[in-house]
């Protein structure tokens, strides 16, 4: 299960452990067994998970959620 959320500024990602700042978006992703993941937008682009389509000249971000 695949989740977007907003950052409170306490959450820190998964993958290359930097705070996710406060307001900015991250993934949670739920794992086998219970097993949480938090990825911030970074990891999440870099991993596929995410991906930026521009939309009326702006950028948007989409996570790919299950
Ligand atoms: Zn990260």
């Amino acid at each position: 299960m695949r989740q977007g959320c907003i950052s409170l500024g306490e959450v820190r990602c998964g993958d290359c452990h930097r705070i996710i700042p406060h307001s900015e978006r991250y993934l949670v992703i739920e794992e086998t067994e219970g097993v949480i993941l938090r990825l911030c937008v970074d990891c999440c682009l870099k991993k596929g998970y995410a991906h930026y389509k521009e939309e009326k000249k702006e950028k948007v971000l989409t996570f790919f959620i299950e």
